[in-house]
């Protein structure tokens, strides 16, 4: 019987026999299920530690009432405000179930088999899944000190190159480019050439108190590079994880022809209202932002105490080396409620990725890795 179904392996396209799925951080029920642990602090995926604000949940529950209609499929009111938010025109913005949606659309517009798609090493795992999927050919372009070799991913430019993806700042890395480096670079690429920017992490990154000097903006290049695409997301510091909604700005002819392949109703309707409710809620976000800095702040001198070294970053997560022993580290942070996430699949085997969380949860953590951390220290030296 599974013989059968296994045959189906070999008349799947190519690049899709050869990919490995998404690997999201263990979700909270499934540490439960599996160890009993109730206690559980997850610092994995990158979601916000506050939650949503109020207004957000009261704004969904009046939303309620219309779950018979389809949603608006041009998510006219949305789009409306976030063209109004970037002083940019509606038709210039694509809204995505999450961005990850949007750079699917963007990806399945401009890559044909044997195509090819330019980014870093260390990037983020949905540029090379989307690539594949598509029969795109990846080009890996080695990171620099954690970070994208804009140089080198100039130079990795051919015939065949349809999309670049640049993460700023980067995930799992944190890493980020400055303006000038940025906006050389895209002065550099043939016009042919899409460029997407993603600014998944815009908020924490763009924050005066988060440390990035000259973080840009890339929205601000718009009119000057036409090939440019800046993705966004309502995941993260917005905190609407669990809703998927993100969009692009580009040029308006770009967003025509993702148009014409995105999903009629791909922004359900309680996701729209939030989004909406959310891009009013500054409060709610400046409190986001503030426990993110006091966080990152508590977890990068807990890990200096415990002797670690990390890659600085500007995002709300943070890669602190724990050595040869990560999956090991990994496991045994689990038994004791806490789930990081391993980044041995983004070619970082000695790295865990830790979410900032509330000033508790960073607690937790810490206090559980220090424990995991001289058990490994004391078995190396008896052996
Ligand atoms: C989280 C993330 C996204 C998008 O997440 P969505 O929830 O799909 O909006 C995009 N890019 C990077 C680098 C991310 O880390």
């Amino acid at each position: 019987m599974s013989n059968r179904f296994q045959s189906f392996d070999s008349v799947a396209l190519s690049g899709v026999q050869k990919l490995s799925p998404y690997q999201p951080g263990k979700p909270e029920s499934e540490l439960k299920r599996e160890l009993g642990v109730t206690e559980i602090t997850k610092l994995a995926s990158n979601e916000n530690p506050l939650g949503s604000s109020p207004r957000v949940v009261e704004a969904i529950s009046h939303s309620l009432a219309t779950l018979t209609r389809y949603p608006d499929g041009a998510g006219f009111e949305l789009k409306e405000a976030l063209a109004a938010r970037h002083q940019v025109d509606s038709c210039s913005i694509t809204l995505g179930n999450g961005s990850s949606e949007v750079i699917e659309l963007v990806t399945r517009v401009f890559v044909a088999p044997g195509d090819e798609v330019v980014f870093s090493q260390h990037a983020f795992a949905m540029y090379p899944i989307i690539t594949q999927a598509v029969g795109g050919q990846v080009v890996e372009v080695p990171a620099c000190e954690w970070g994208h070799d804009l140089t080198a991913m100039l130079a990795a430019i051919s015939d065949k190159t349809r999309i670049i993806f640049v993460a700023n700042p980067n995930n799992p890395t944190g890493t980020w480019l400055t303006g000038d480096v940025l906006h050389n670079f895209l002065s550099r690429v043939p016009e042919r050439v899409v460029v997407v920017i993603d600014e998944a992490y815009f908020e924490y990154a763009n924050n005066p108190h988060a440390g990035a000097v000259d973080y840009p903006d890339a929205m601000q290049w718009l009119d000057d590079f036409p090939n440019l695409v800046v993705t966004r997301t309502f995941s993260k510091a917005f905190g609407l994880a669990g809703l998927r909604v993100g969009y692009s700005v580009s040029s308006p002819v770009i967003a025509d022809l993702m148009n014409r392949i995105r999903p009629p109703f791909n922004v359900n309707t309680p996701a729209q209202v939030a989004a909406l409710t959310v891009l009013d809620d500054a409060p709610h976000l400046q409190q986001s932002l503030a426990v993110n800095v006091a966080g990152m702040s508590q977890l990068t001198a807990g890990l200096v105490a415990l002797g670690l070294n990390y890659i600085p970053s500007i995002a709300n997560f943070i890669c602190v080396e724990v050595g040869d022993n990560a999956r090991v580290v990994y496991d045994a942070l689990l038994k004791k409620g806490v789930i990081v996430r391993p980044v041995a699949n983004y070619g970082m085997p000695r790295h865990l990725r830790v979410s900032i969380g509330t000033e508790q949860e960073n607690s937790h953590f810490l206090s559980a890795l220090k424990p995991v951390l001289d058990d490994l220290r004391n078995a190396r030296e008896i052996t």
